[in-house]
């Protein structure tokens, strides 16, 4: 049975009960693991601030060096480790490893920046005093993960924060908490100290860390939903929170775009991790002049993709991560089709023995979605696309923009015009122009209107782990 990592034990839940992981595919138990609760947070937030003491008061060019020993270590892991995720979340061996590559990188990148902290003199009216603004660590910071992307979306809260000498309460989705033990403990074998990351599990773990006292700052991935409900339950304790959440990203293709560099890019960005990710194309908006052309290309691809067991190399597309993940896609797509919509490839679940006992679906594209449907104004969650018609540029971006969400953007054109205005004028945290949607490491990611605010990856991440601080020196 899986522990939880609490300073320098590996414990159960204080109450003893505990909950078990189950693979998607088929049902089968992969582990048991302690289902923790307040008593736990509580011991684990008491554990990092005996930590922070050390870890925050160490060289800062000392922690860069155990952030990268401890990532090379965990890199050299990542065999061990992504046959583990694949298990416990669904996804293909090639994106487990993608995804547990990622983890020991972030750690890495950000370990580059631990003795990089800049602050700057700022000269006062009395000419026997100088003012300066320095940063200092945060304290104790709270993560709370999803179970799409389990890895990466620790490592983006674990990583910032402890390189800018902070330590880390961690909560990992209930259904994924296995590859990340693996990682975090890859890392405390490298040479992180024990305290510095600490991982409770189960669900009621994730409220405690929003209202216990030591947690000054917390980063929430997760739903919209989910974030309002974090962000009302920080606010008597007026805690830091950085709102990672849901997004619908549109993706507009004019006529005078590369057809088959978007249709690539589009299906991937749809397709991938079986559609639940939080960047990814979700709204197509096809100009008339290529739509029936894009659609015959997404179809192709779409055709490629075989579900089955994430383990098997034969496998293009793992099932969906839960039961109910795919009831909610299967009803939005039957409500589009109710509304109207026409399916032109894929719909339903895949048949035959193999697929019985997991929770798979089929690739799907639609056309004809009317805007009122749930495809269109909710986020849809799995591998199913609507692609719209439009006349232009200003049609693509008043619908694109038409939405609670502002993740992700993306326009394929070969008009710089055309690229440029789509840039300034939709309404997302990033826009990509004839581009792959991915999050890169050196660039801020992170939402606008209700998919959430803060940033995660960059700089900026790196420093909304510091607080700033004003000084004066006077008569010295
Ligand atoms: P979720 O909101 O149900 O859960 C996310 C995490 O929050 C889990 O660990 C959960 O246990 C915890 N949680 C739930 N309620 C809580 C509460 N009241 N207080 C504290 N913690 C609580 O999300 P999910 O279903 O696991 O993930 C899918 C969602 O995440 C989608 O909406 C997706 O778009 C979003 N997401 C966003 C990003 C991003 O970077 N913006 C990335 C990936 C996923």
């Amino acid at each position: 049975m899986a522990t939880m990592i609490i300073e320098g034990e590996r414990v159960g839940a204080v109450s003893g009960e505990t909950y078990q992981v189950k693979d998607p595919a088929t049902g089968e138990v992969v582990d048991e693991v302690p289902k923790g609760g307040p008593e736990d947070v509580d011991r684990a937030a008491k554990a990092a601030q005996r930590a922070q003491r050390t870890w925050g008061r160490l060289p800062a060019a000392e922690r860069r060096r155990i952030l990268h020993r401890a990532a090379e270590h965990m890199l050299s892991k990542v065999d061990e480790i992504a046959p583990i995720l694949t298990r416990e979340q669904g996804k293909t061996l090639l994106e487990s490893r993608i995804e547990a590559r990622r983890f020991g990188e972030n750690i890495a990148w950000f370990g580059d920046l631990a003795d990089k902290v800049h602050g700057e003199y700022v000269s006062l009216p009395d000419t026997g005093a100088f003012g300066l603004v320095i940063r200092r660590p945060i304290g104790v910071t709270g993560a709370i993960v999803p179970w799409n992307f389990p890895l990466t979306l620790a490592a983006n809260k674990i990583a910032p924060s402890i390189a800018a000498g902070n330590c880390v309460v961690l909560k990992p989705a209930t259904t994924t908490p296995l590859s990340t033990l693996k990682c975090v403990e890859a890392l405390i074998e490298g040479g992180l100290p024990e305290g510095v990351v600490n991982v409770v599990l189960g669900p009621a773990t994730g409220e405690a860390i929003v209202t216990h006292p030591l947690i000054r700052k917390v980063a929430l991935t997760g739903s919209t939903p989910t974030g309002k409900r974090v962000m009302a339950a920080a606010a008597p304790h007026l805690k830091k929170v950085t709102l990672e959440l849901g997004g619908s990203d549109p993706c507009i293709v004019l006529n005078d775009a590369d057809l088959d560099a978007a249709a690539k890019a589009i299906s991937t960005g749809r397709f991938f991790n079986c559609g639940q990710a939080c960047l990814a194309i979700k709204r197509l908006y096809v100009q008339e002049g290529v739509f029936d052309a894009l659609l015959e290309r997404l179809v192709e691809r779409a055709k490629r993709l075989k579900p089955g067991h994430g383990l098997d190399q034969a496998t293009r597309m793992g099932p969906m991560h839960t039961a109910d993940q795919r009831a909610e896609v299967e009803a939005q797509v039957q409500d589009a089709v109710a509304r109207g919509a026409k399916i032109v490839y894929g719909g339903g679940r895949p048949e035959g023995p193999e697929y019985a006992s997991g929770h798979f679906i089929n690739p799907t594209i639609l056309v004809d979605v009317p805007d009122d449907s749930r495809m269109v104004t909710e986020e849809v969650f799995g591998p199913a696309l609507p692609v719209m018609r439009i006349k232009d540029l200003d049609e693509g971006i008043a619908r694109a923009n038409a939405t609670n969400f502002g993740l992700g953007s993306s326009i394929w054109t070969s008009s710089m015009r055309a690229a440029h205005r789509a840039v300034l004028e939709l309404e997302a945290g990033y826009t990509w122009v004839n581009a792959l949607q991915v999050a890169h490491d050196e660039l801020p990611f992170g939402g606008t209107k209700e998919s959430g605010f803060g940033k995660e990856h960059g700089l900026e991440a790196f420093y909304q782990y510091t607080e700033q601080k004003s000084v004066v020196y006077g008569e010295l």
